[in-house]
């Protein structure tokens, strides 16, 4: 058997990361066996349907590297991908199920059925069609009304009024549903287009999908599911339903979490690689312990019985970390100096000249890719490499140390200017050197020196190591600087 598994969305909007993790887990475990991952869209729901949300879902699965082997996109031996272009297929289904009787027209009017809705809710009882059109002469009543109206009809399938119907799931095992808590619910809608239970039922079959993941919220559609199968004449693949995706506080992730889109992530300067490797850890895990794993690890260790029942958490700050680690310990140097001049071409100041020098930023990345977490962070950490335009004011320069001694702040840096110049070999740790030995000439703490010097030079107080940063910087500009403090202090 291969292995087809398939991320089915409905294009309504921005894609959710939640979603995206149940697309990623039907992506591993397709390439776990060998099989093939398939992306369908389902706009069934033509309210909500959004056209370029397409897009998006598009380009967030390429940007993750979840690659599909057929989809809208790129084709495949099952198109059209795309349920609003398979419509006679759902007709062709519910058809055959009018036919064998295991469903009905039912014309009853939305006004109807929300006065059946609030009576049920004013009796307490449980919601749910009252199957007027189920009896041969409710539905000719129903009928002459509608056509009156001018109104169409729905088909609902026709659930036996008693009995129970098993359903196996490949986490959470086999559960029995009984019969008479299920109402007759609609299958194709009166503008022609299919509901999800049947739509995705008829398309899984269609398209030879063996593993249907999706969320543990679909679970009490599953006996509904069951039915149609059964009366279809259908094997059912198997399903999985996977823990949906909470905030810290317990509560479905939402836009209070921070950013649920992948491309807010994207923008803040996530890497692809750290989400993928986050997401594919919302809900499996290799052993309990292991955090960071490639991709390949995923593919080659991925399987359902290590997805977990209870819903997973989706913790930022957990994702910051790892981020981070990507950052430091897992991109290759050349890769890094690549996403950092991107990331400084985009957000530096349009007055610093471009393009930005590569060679320059090799030089600058290892200095800060220990102490940033996303990308975000690049630019107001180097900005100083790339313009002698600097923006301080006297109270940042003088920090606490020479708050009240701004004359003393001002000797301090002319003897800096001095120690600069008679740096002979230009190093980092010349530098240091040079500036322990003039701290204790002029009895400062280093610490304060150097944080004066830091704002000299760079016009921020937090930054990358500072005489690595001067190293870079040379020696002209590091003097120049420093006169340029001695002047704004003067
Ligand atoms: N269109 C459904 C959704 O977006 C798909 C659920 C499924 O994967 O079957 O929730």
């Amino acid at each position: 058997m291969t292995v087809r598994t398939r991320y089915a969305p409905s294009p309504t909007g921005i894609p959710h990361l939640g979603n995206l993790r149940t697309a990623l887990f039907d992506y591993l475990l397709a390439r776990h066996f060998g099989g093939q991952f398939v992306l369908r869209i389902e706009d069934t729901d033509q309210t909500r349907y959004s056209p370029e949300a397409v897009g998006g879902l598009i380009e967030s699965l390429r940007w993750l590297g979840i690659e599909h082997d057929e989809g809208p996109d790129v084709g495949g031996p099952y198109a059209p991908y795309t349920q609003s272009e398979r419509l006679d297929l759902y007709r062709a289904a519910a058809e055959r199920l009018l036919a064998q009787g295991d469903a009905y027209e039912c014309w009853c009017s939305s006004q109807r059925l929300d006065e059946v809705r609030a009576d049920q809710q004013r009796r307490k009882v449980p919601p749910g069609y009252d199957r007027r059109c189920r009896d041969e002469a409710g539905q000719a009543a129903a009928r002459k009304e509608a056509e009156d109206e001018g109104r169409g009809c729905v088909v609902r399938f026709k659930t036996p009024l008693a009995g129970e119907v098993a359903f196996a799931d490949a986490i959470h095992g086999v559960t029995m549903f009984n019969l008479a808590t299920l109402d007759d619910f609609v299958m194709l809608k009166s503008d022609g287009f299919p509901t999800y239970h049947l739509a995705y039922i008829v398309d899984d079959e269609a398209m030879k999908i063996t593993h249907v993941l999706r969320g543990d919220e679909w679970i009490p559609s599953a006996p509904r599911h069951m039915l149609i199968y059964r009366a279809l004449g259908i094997e059912p693949p198997v399903i999985a339903h996977v823990p949906r995706v909470l905030g810290p506080d317990g509560a479905k992730l939402s836009k209070r979490h921070g950013a649920t889109s992948v491309f807010e992530y994207r923008d803040q300067g996530y890497l692809p690689e750290a989400l993928f490797n986050f997401l594919g850890l919302v809900g499996w895990s290799l052993d309990d312990k292991t955090e960071i794993i490639s991709k390949a690890q995923f593919i080659e260790h991925f399987t359902l019985d290590r997805v977990v029942k209870s819903p997973a958490v989706f913790n930022v700050e957990k994702l910051q970390w790892m981020n981070g680690v990507y950052i430091r310990e897992v991109v290759p140097a050349d890769q890094l100096v690549e996403l950092f001049a991107e990331r400084l071409d985009r957000d530096l100041s349009p007055s610093i000249p471009r393009p930005i020098d590569r060679g320059l930023v090799a030089r600058i990345a290892p200095l800060i890719r220990e102490r940033i977490k996303v990308l975000a962070e690049v630019p107001d950490y180097c900005d100083f490499f790339f313009t002698d335009d600097l923006h301080y004011s006297v109270e940042e320069l003088l920090g606490k140390a020479h708050k009240n001694d701004p004359s003393g702040a001002k000797a301090a840096l002319e003897a800096s200017a001095g120690a600069v110049g008679g740096v002979a070999t230009w190093t980092h740790d010349a530098l240091e050197a040079a500036f322990r030995a003039l701290a204790e000439s002029l009895g400062a703490k280093a610490g304060d020196l150097f944080s004066l010097v830091r704002v000299a030079v760079t016009g921020r107080r937090v930054t990358p190591p500072l005489f690595e940063s001067m190293e870079i910087l040379g020696k002209a500009r590091c003097e120049a600087r420093l006169r340029g403090a001695i002047a704004k202090l003067s």
